[in-house]
């Protein structure tokens, strides 16, 4: 047998481990709700048609080169005119690096900072490929505590412990993916005043910005005056085309910290040659275009998120805080017969034909915890959470 390299072998992704048996199940016939997979388009979500529109032209208007590794000129302008309305933030097209969505960004940004051993800040719990890329970089990945009391606020006071001299990054995704929590501006200074005091960059996950519900998400980046900020964002959740596989991070530095890391970054970037050409196009549509399509798909989401937090919240043995961003929902198993939360998913999936993620796929802080989406229709949630409450009452007894 030809051997694959330990660094790849060993990454892990948790998910998959309940998505195996759902399949089975699905073969011998049985219809499962799936509530696991964080895709709007997979539901009634579908980018706005000048995207689409946009896409489609400039495939057939011949812009299906490479262009310049660090991406579209009239896109950086665009996308520099976005993140200055949004957050701002004084930055230039020479401050942004488009890459192939956010997931892209997080390899370059490891890439770029981790050479064995370096540690980088995450929050516990965490969006999976976090934990997996830090690893894969022969980094280590460091949970900081966020309170599920307060909403699933970062814990400033833990994060100050988990410093170290290896910290090379504080990761904030904010929304979070699993626990929908919006950060406070109040919490948001508090991480800002901990980077300037060690001297250590911010990584922002800014991938579900605009998808927020009674609250307004702030960037890091609009509070910084020397700690660096680098955002990432890009087309999957706000513009609803996470099949494009398009993004971008923009380095908000205003003293030059990152110089060296940008180095490495464009290095990394020229070797990987160039984003998808005429997705490029079509984020230039998506970012300049009308948003008035992303009010009615919020309010499509508000009221999934309403309905199945009340539900979940009035089933025996589960409780759960309410989500202020993004589409997914993080709830707590309060009582019952299992010993983790993946013998609890699984049990679900078995007996309720129901899907969710087991927490602790998500890393520390998320034992004894499920993760749900909310993106499927009332009707489809409504059947969801009437198997998961009969089969919790005969579990409960
Ligand atoms: N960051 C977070 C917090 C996510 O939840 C996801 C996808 O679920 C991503 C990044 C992936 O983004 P992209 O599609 O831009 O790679």
């Amino acid at each position: 047998m030809i051997k694959a390299s330990k660094r790849a072998m060993g990454i892990e992704y948790a998910i998959r481990d309940v998505v195996l048996p759902a399949r089975e199940l699905e073969k011998q016939g049985v219809k499962i709700i799936k509530l696991n997979i964080g895709d709007p388009v997979k539901f009634d979500f579908q980018p706005p048609e000048h995207m689409k529109k946009a896409y489609c032209e400039a495939i057939m208007e011949g812009h299906n080169y490479y262009g310049d590794s660090e991406g579209d000129k009239d896109l950086r302008a665009a996308i520099v005119e976005r993140e200055k309305k949004k957050n701002g933030v004084d930055i230039t097209p020479e401050d942004v690096q488009v890459t192939a969505a956010v997931t892209e960004a997080l390899q370059f940004i490891f890439g770029a900072l981790i050479d064995g051993g370096e540690e980088i800040l995450i929050p516990g719990p965490s969006y999976p490929p976090y934990v997996a890329l830090v690893h894969f970089y022969g980094g280590v990945p460091v949970a900081y505590r966020t309170i599920e009391e307060e909403g699933w606020q970062p814990d400033i006071d833990d994060m100050r412990k988990k410093i170290s001299d290896k910290t090379r990054a504080i990761a904030v995704i904010n929304p979070n993916n699993p626990t929908g929590a919006l950060y406070e501006k109040k919490t948001l200074q508090e991480i800002i005043d901990l980077a300037g005091e060690y001297d250590i960059p911010i990584i922002s996950d800014e991938i579900y910005d605009l998808m927020t519900y009674e609250g307004k998400h702030v960037s890091p980046a609009s509070l910084t005056k020397d700690v660096p900020v680098i955002i990432m964002n890009g087309l999957s959740k706000v513009y609803f085309a996470t099949g494009w596989r398009l993004g971008y991070m923009c380095f908000v530095d205003p003293e030059n910290k990152l110089a060296e890391v940008r180095e490495a970054i464009g290095k990394l970037a020229r070797i990987r040659l160039c984003p998808n050409t005429p997705a490029q196009k079509a984020a230039i549509a998506g970012l300049t275009g009308p948003m008035d399509y992303l009010d009615e798909y919020m309010a499509k989401l508000k009221e999934r998120r309403d309905y199945i937090y009340k539900r979940l919240n009035e089933i025996p043995g589960i409780s759960t805080q309410k989500p202020e961003g993004a589409f997914y929902i993080f709830p707590k198993i309060e009582d019952g017969p299992w010993k983790n939360d993946k013998e609890f998913v699984l049990d679900v999936l078995h007996n309720a034909h129901v899907l969710f993620v087991h927490g602790s796929g998500f890393g520390e802080g998320g034992e004894m915890h499920f993760r749900s989406i909310f993106l499927a229709p009332v009707p489809i949630l409504e059947e969801a959470m009437d198997n998961l409450e009969k089969f919790m009452k005969e579990r409960l007894g």
